[in-house]
């Protein structure tokens, strides 16, 4: 692509990343339009760092290049590269001392980007080239790193729950002076209704295609094609303006029932009643506090209930931020926690969706399609069995940064070592999160239709969640057995025979035996 050259000589390079498609973005606060030079590219390190799904790929690159529009039509100059231009130098630092050199610049401004990684990798290379890099807080969230440094100081446990509330008192969202609206902070206990399928259940908003999005489409089919999931049908929004419209999507269709289903499942509802709009939300198209007021405005007005617009801004303005600042708090060394030590590869049908568990088989093949599972599926169903089974820990979080749309490491790393895999070792959960086939089939239609069947607890006919979740509990009672909420479970064990021990534990050898 050209470089379009400023009307004045150019000062400063200001670098915009591919999750930082904010109008309202620190890098920009005191930017002239008339001297800045923004640079965004399409690396080939970032988009394959992890596998991502193809989905992901095509859906932030469309994303970026429309962001680039509306920057130059809001009058900025914006260098862009694309994956395929000549002179993409493959890795951002590269494509800065290229930028820097052609343009005769030697400052660098740019929002801090939101994972690790990055942001040492430009650090370092700022060092080692004497470039002047400044580098601004991100201010798109609602708690900045300093303040969740606060709040975690001298605490011995870091709950969510309190955390949360913090933030609804900063916020004022559902406030009534100090007290939370309708007197609890919490409403989570109305919130696990099983759900029943629906002929009129809602639908994601599905975003118009242009020639931006078809370029993207054919470029990620070739360049991507041995990738994970697929790339049609291609229903993402990758603009402000349809992101602002499948959030009222959401709000008029889909949020009264949020509440009641969250934590439900069916085989043939991928979405259920899940605004699917984290994607959007994490790659800068919305903002966390719009979202949140435009929710809590439907309460108000009448339009959904209370337990779905506090759970919906729960997830928000609570875990959202809460796992933002654990991953801040515990890196660099948080991917690698293994409390469990758990060596086992991940099993070749994460990627190909091939297992007679039908939970399984749904969750992973919707997340192929979709490159989108619900937040239960993440946690109970292929969270839970990879716990469950031993999984290293760090290969069950590089799927999961590959296989969703809004996977990014900030947001994935505490919901998948933390809370799925409880390899922090209870930093973010007071318990792991492991389950028998009974919750999923409490939860969902799956086991309906499964070859194993749930109600049995031994045998090679019965659900493998059953014996894994005994043997999960015992390969690591001496890390679990003192936890005072898993007491009911230990006793339970220790009341059985030796011989319903010894078939529970001769059931899972045979799981774990036909793993590949
Ligand atoms: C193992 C595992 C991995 C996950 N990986 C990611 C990830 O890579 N990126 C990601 O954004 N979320 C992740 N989550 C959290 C959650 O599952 C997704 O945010 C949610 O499924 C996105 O779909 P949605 O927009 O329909 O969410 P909804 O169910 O409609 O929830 C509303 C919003 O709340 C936020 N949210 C909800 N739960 C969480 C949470 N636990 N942590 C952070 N934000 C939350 C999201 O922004 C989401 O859009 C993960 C959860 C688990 C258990
Ligand atoms: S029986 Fe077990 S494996 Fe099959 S769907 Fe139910 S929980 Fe999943």
């Amino acid at each position: 692509m050209t470089i379009q050259t400023p009307a004045h000589a150019s000062e400063r390079l200001i670098l915009v990343l591919g999750d930082q498609l904010s109008l309202p973005l620190s890098a920009l606060r005191d930017a002239n339009k008339d001297r800045d030079v923004i640079l965004m590219a399409e690396v080939a390190e970032e988009a394959s760092y992890v596998p991502h799904h193809k989905k992901k790929i095509a859906f932030l690159f469309s994303a970026m290049r429309h962001h680039a529009d509306l920057l130059r039509r809001e009058g900025w100059t914006v260098r862009y590269v694309q994956l395929d231009d000549d002179d993409n130098a493959g890795t951002l630092p590269d494509q800065l001392s290229h930028e820097l050199g052609t343009l005769g610049l030697s400052q660098v401004v740019m929002t801090a980007p939101g994972e690790y990684r990055l942001k040492q990798a430009i650090c370092d290379w700022a060092a080692q080239n004497g470039v002047a890099l400044d580098m601004r807080e991100d201010t798109r969230f609602v708690c900045s790193h300093a303040e969740f440094q606060t709040w975690a100081q001298g605490r011995k446990q870091l709950r969510m729950e309190y955390f949360y509330r913090e933030m609804r008192r900063k916020t004022g969202l559902l406030m009534n002076g100090d007290a939370p609206e309708g007197g609890k902070w919490n409403y989570d206990a109305e919130n696990r209704k099983p759900a029943k399928g629906d002929l009129f259940m809602p639908q994601p908003r599905q975003a118009t295609r242009d020639a931006i999005t078809e370029e993207v489409l054919a470029l990620v089919g070739t360049r991507f094609a041995k990738n994970f999931g697929s790339l049609e049908p291609f229903w993402l929004t990758v603009t402000r303006e349809e992101a602002l419209l499948a959030l009222e999507h959401f709000v008029q269709t889909t949020l009264p029932h949020f509440g009641d289903y969250q934590d439900a499942m069916l085989t043939d509802e991928p979405f259920l009643y899940h605004s699917v709009l984290a994607q959007y939300l994490n790659a800068g198209l919305l903002g966390p506090l719009e979202i949140c007021r435009r929710v809590e405005r439907a309460y108000y007005d009448g339009d959904a209930p209370l337990n779905a617009v506090e759970g919906y801004i729960r997830q928000i303005i609570g875990w959202r931020e809460y796992v933002r600042g654990i991953y801040w708090l515990k890196m660099p060394d948080y991917t690698h926690a293994n409390h469990f030590d758990a060596k086992r590869p991940l099993p070749a049908f994460y990627w190909t969706a091939q297992s007679d568990m039908a939970c399984m088989a749904a969750a992973i093949s919707q997340t192929r399609d979709n490159a989108y599972a619900h937040h239960i599926q993440r946690l109970m169903v292929t969270g839970n069995f990879a716990m469950l089974a031993g999984i290293d820990p760090h290969a069950v979080h590089e799927w999961y940064l590959a296989v969703y749309a809004d996977a990014y490491e900030w947001v994935e790393a505490p919901n998948v070592i933390g809370m799925s895999q409880f390899a922090d070792g209870g930093l973010l959960a007071s318990k792991p999160y492991a389950a028998s086939g009974n919750y999923i089939n409490k939860m969902s239609d799956h086991c309906q239709s499964c070859r194993y069947d749930v109600k049995q607890k031994t045998g090679p006919d019965a659900c493998p969640f059953n014996p894994l979740y005994w043997d999960f509990l015992i390969r690591n009672a001496d890390k679990l057995r003192g936890n005072p909420r898993l007491g009911y479970a230990y006793r339970t064990w220790d009341r059985m025979s030796a011989e319903k021990q010894h078939a529970y534990r001769s059931s899972a050898a045979a799981v774990l035996d036909g793993l590949t």
